[in-house]
């Protein structure tokens, strides 16, 4: 049922716009806008933190640590399950005002927010499984105890194409593991975030454990934590150019760091595929997230036994799908996050057929308001090609074809990224042969979606540092303690 104005006011309503400071709201400098990529209508403002606040924040994280890490781990395994049942109960409003900042039509808002309730319930089973080690060392002559302790207060910048998620799968592991954090959200989608931490305090979450820091000056109020001494990790999602920037800054203060970056993930579907399979999976790793995603199918690298019939019904697919707001019923397709985004991906498809590609779907922005572009398929694209190159970050799919495995291997990893690759075929010993030669740190084998909070998410090479959810997931946020104890 399509959402009326009362139920946006309302959820707009109910979303603090504070900065979150040691439990509660509290006022900034000022305020900057939030707005709506789908009409350009500033939704609501919040707080603007400065660097100060940032600095206070941390000062309430810090003051907070000593207490939190010696909460028992049952505590706070049931602060997580009360805040997944919490954000379960909310779902509906949650996923509207994911919708409105953000963009992405209603049910798959509604998948974020159920995904984010996933980390809550999965930490919260982790948080009484941290285990060391006691032992006899080869002379026998001590005894080795080697213990897990919370690495302390952590700072996590996140991006706005998961509002909800990438804070959750951050903040999740971080109290399970007895840490406490500063959260800068995205400057265009902080609300979710701000939402999801007063979730966290009603579930009885002590004040000073989670600060959130909305701000318009990501980089000055970023840059004083990463350069205070109080700070032991940073934990960053985003993109690999911005990551580059803050590991510099973060290695001043040797600090822990966990980067989530960009991607470029091959599509692989081979002469023997599933083809309804490969097409169905080809829409669901294009298409979810409007193609905003660090996961999205980036390249299309298709046999040429198969390639004219795949690229056919790809075409037939998302050519259908049909592009507007996400509030509205039956919209597959939202807006682009802004104008910028929308002038990226056009740009990219414009230069694609100028060198010799074929948009057999789509091709072109929608309407003269919002950010809308239409689900695109490019057949015949070149080598080169900056659709091919680039994270995409929209609905186009590029097709290349290929011969033998080892060239499309070969395509596959000529990218300085390595977050995820899909392939589809039948034969179990290529798949497995694909699972010791693809250069990435996630592969969906005949599945077009690998997110998962039981499992270790992130990449290799410039796609980033570390693992997000699964048993990895908590590693993250605990140091390794070695006694040796004598006199035995
Ligand atoms: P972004 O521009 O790098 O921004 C990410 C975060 O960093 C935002 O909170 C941003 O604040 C902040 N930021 C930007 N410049 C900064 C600076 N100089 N100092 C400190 N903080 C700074 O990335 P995005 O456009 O939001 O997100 C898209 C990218 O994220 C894509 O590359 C995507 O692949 C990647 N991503 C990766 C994963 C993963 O798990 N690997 C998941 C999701 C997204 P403002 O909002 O205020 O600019």
């Amino acid at each position: 049922m399509a959402v009326t104005e009362t139920q946006e006011r309302a959820v707009l309503a109910s979303v603090p716009t504070a900065l979150r400071f040691n439990g509660s709201g509290r006022g900034a400098r000022g305020t900057f806008e939030v707005v709506d990529p789908a009409t350009g209508e500033v939704l609501t403002e919040v707080a603007d933190a400065g660097s100060t606040d940032g600095l206070d924040a941390l000062a309430s994280a810090s003051d907070a640590a000593a207490d939190w890490a010696a909460t028992p781990p049952q505590a706070r395994a049931e602060v997580l399950a009360v805040a997944d049942r919490l954000v379960r109960e909310r779902i509906d409003d949650l996923a509207l005002l994911m919708t409105l900042e953000m963009g992405k039509p209603i049910e798959q808002s509604a998948a974020e927010v159920n995904y984010s309730a996933g980390f809550l319930r999965w930490f919260a089973g982790e948080a009484v499984r941290i285990e060391g080690r006691y032992g006899v060392p080869p002379d026998g002559a001590s005894r080795r105890i080697v213990h897990r302790r919370p690495v302390g207060p952590c700072l996590f910048v996140t991006p706005w194409n998961f509002p909800m998620a990438m804070g959750a799968r951050k903040v999740a592991p971080a109290i399970a593991a007895g840490c406490t954090m500063v959260v800068k959200p995205a400057s265009q989608t902080p609300l979710s975030m701000l939402a999801l931490a007063a979730i966290l305090s009603e579930a009885g979450l002590p004040d000073g454990v989670c600060n959130v820091v909305p701000t318009s000056a990501a980089g000055e109020v970023v840059g004083a934590l990463l350069a205070d001494g109080r700070l032991r990790k940073l934990s960053f999602t985003g993109s690999t150019e911005t990551g580059s920037k803050l590991l510099a800054q973060a290695a001043e203060g040797v600090l822990r760091v966990s980067m989530e970056l960009g991607g470029n993930a091959p599509f692989l579907v081979f002469g023997d595929a599933d083809l309804d399979a490969a097409v169905q999976g080809a829409v669901i790793a294009k298409t979810r997230n409007i193609g905003e995603a660090c996961t999205a199918a980036n390249r299309f690298l298709v046999s040429d036994r198969v390639v004219e019939s795949f690229t056919e019904r790809l075409a037939t697919r998302l050519g259908a799908m049909r592009v507007g707001r996400g509030t509205e019923d039956g919209v597959e397709i939202g807006p682009l996050i802004d104008e910028v985004a929308l002038d990226k991906v056009s740009g990219l498809v414009d230069q694609a057929t100028a060198a010799g590609a074929t948009a057999v779907a789509g091709g072109h922005r929608v309407g003269e308001r919002g950010n809308f572009y239409a689900a695109t398929v490019l057949a015949d694209v070149p080598a080169g090609a900056g659709v091919l190159t680039t994270e995409i970050f929209g609905p186009v799919a590029p097709v290349v074809s290929f011969a033998e495995d080892d060239e499309a291997v070969g395509l596959a990893n000529d990218t300085p990224l390595g977050l995820v690759a899909y392939a589809y075929t039948r034969d179990l010993a290529r798949a497995l042969r694909l699972t010791e030669s693809l250069e990435v740190g996630m592969l969906g084998i005949n599945r077009g979606m690998v997110s998962d909070p039981s499992a270790p998410f992130g990449g290799v090479k410039r796609s980033g540092i570390g693992r997000e959810g699964g048993r990895e997931g908590i590693d993250e946020y605990l140091e390794t303690m070695y006694v040796s104890v004598g006199g035995i």
